[in-house]
């Protein structure tokens, strides 16, 4: 039902796409096309019901919300840009970085759930696979019950992927792998990967090639599960491959394509991050202006201070400001525009907005910000992680 609600919605959106949207300002949510008004309402309905009673508890016991990632599936939001002939929602990245704004604001860790499986191992299939990969590794992939996770990141190199040290060599049919991938979200659910791994060492980046890989598959095992500071309902662990056969129309895209596809995919996968920090700078915003309007000191309500205002001003000043930033990187890669600068712009802004905002959060709830009783410390926690994953912020001032 739900599903077809977001379905409906798709549909809508693209009778509408050629006509009137594309003069109509994003200056605000009321003046979004009606498809994403209603992708918001369901999705922060989602949120509040169903992910905001559950975050504190997956975040204590590091537990991965498996019913809830069903319910967004059915919802159609673990495919929300695959096309609907795929099986997928078939919307585009304004909606996706609207629907990961609400669902972090809910929990940021089913937040980037829904990240890694609809950028970075949905979008690099979608747009670089061929028919029948698109069939085996999408399809069954949008309705919450399989997830992908991407593998790029080793323990030898994060930010300078194009030292992939992980090797594919061909032998026949076959390519075997060997290596380890580090860092890697979703690796302990994900049924497949979108792994990296160097075909020609002396090409250096352009030697890395992009693969899918099943999991579990022979050769490869999973190191432990991280103990994280924040995000810490979603899993993250390295992936070891040793002599791990795979057959050789596992290849996506061209041998040596790899970086090119790795870096394509970060540039949009930026967009869902800068989404997942919105969320969690809007959630310590919400929770600020809930306690200072309640708390008494000195006889008065401290949302009467005017120091206690100003630090709620700063906070709307950067969510809002790097909320256009996301929502303009969102719509240039809508109109096939470039936006490698713009998502670059639209992660680092809203991820210091989120640590910045979750600090004065902290600050404004006094004692009360800095224990588990309310959500404020998991919100500085959960905002750390989102400059540095997908490119740190210095990467960021460096791509921009
Ligand atoms: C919870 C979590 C989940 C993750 N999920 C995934 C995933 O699903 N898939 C995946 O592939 N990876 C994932 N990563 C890896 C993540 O993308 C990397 O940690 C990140 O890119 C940084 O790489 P690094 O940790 O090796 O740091 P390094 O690259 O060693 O950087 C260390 C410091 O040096 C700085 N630095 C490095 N190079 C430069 C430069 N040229 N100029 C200026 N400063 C520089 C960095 O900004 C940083 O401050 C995840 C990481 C975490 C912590």
């Amino acid at each position: 039902m739900a599903m077809q609600c977001l379905r409906l919605l798709a549909n809508i959106h693209n009778v509408s796409k050629g006509a009137s949207i594309v003069s109509r300002h994003f200056a605000s949510l009321s003046m979004l096309p009606d498809t994403h008004q209603m992708l918001y309402k369901t999705c922060r309905d989602f949120a509040e019901q169903e992910l905001k009673p559950i975050a504190t508890e997956i975040d204590k016991k590091h537990l991965f919300p498996k019913e809830q990632i069903k319910k967004m599936g059915e919802l159609g939001l673990m495919g929300l840009c695959v096309p609907e002939a795929l099986g997928g929602t078939g919307l585009d990245y304004l909606a996706y970085a609207i629907a990961m704004e609400e669902i972090s604001r809910g929990c940021a860790s089913a937040g980037v759930i829904m990240s890694v499986q609809n950028s970075l191992y949905l979008g690099p299939i979608d747009t670089f696979g061929n028919d029948k990969q698109k069939e085996e590794y999408i399809t069954p992939f949008v309705y919450g019950e399989k997830i992908g996770c991407f593998a790029l990141s080793e323990p030898g190199n994060g930010s300078d992927a194009g030292a992939a040290s992980t090797t594919a060599k061909m032998d026949g049919n076959v390519y075997t792998l060997n290596g380890t991938k580090a860092w890697i979200t979703n690796a302990f659910e994900a049924s497949a990967i979108v792994l990296f791994a160097t075909t020609d060492k002396s090409k250096k980046h352009k030697g890395i090639s992009a693969f899918l890989v099943d999991s579990p598959t022979p050769g490869l095992s999973l190191g432990k599960k991280e103990d994280k500071l924040g995000i810490r309902g979603s899993s993250t662990c390295s992936l070891i491959f040793e002599d791990c056969q795979i057959p050789q129309n596992r290849i996506l895209g061209q041998p040596g394509m790899g970086f090119k596809i790795a870096m394509t995919t970060l540039d949009a996968g930026r967009i869902g991050i800068a989404g997942q920090a919105l969320g969690i700078a809007q959630a310590s915003l919400d929770c600020a202006i809930d306690y200072a309007t309640k708390r008494q000191a000195f006889n008065q309500s401290i949302i009467k201070l005017q120091a206690i205002q100003q630090k709620i001003a700063d906070m709307a000043l950067k969510l809002e400001s790097s909320r256009l930033l996301t929502w303009r990187a969102a719509k240039l890669k809508d109109s096939g525009k470039p936006y490698t600068k713009e998502a670059a712009m639209a992660k680092l802004s809203a991820s210091e907005t989120a640590t910045f905002c979750a600090h004065q959060c902290i600050q404004i709830l006094g004692g009360m910000g800095y224990v588990s009783d309310m959500p404020a410390e998991r919100y500085y926690r959960d905002a750390r992680i989102t400059e540095i994953y997908e490119g740190t912020s210095e990467i960021q001032r460096l791509v921009i």
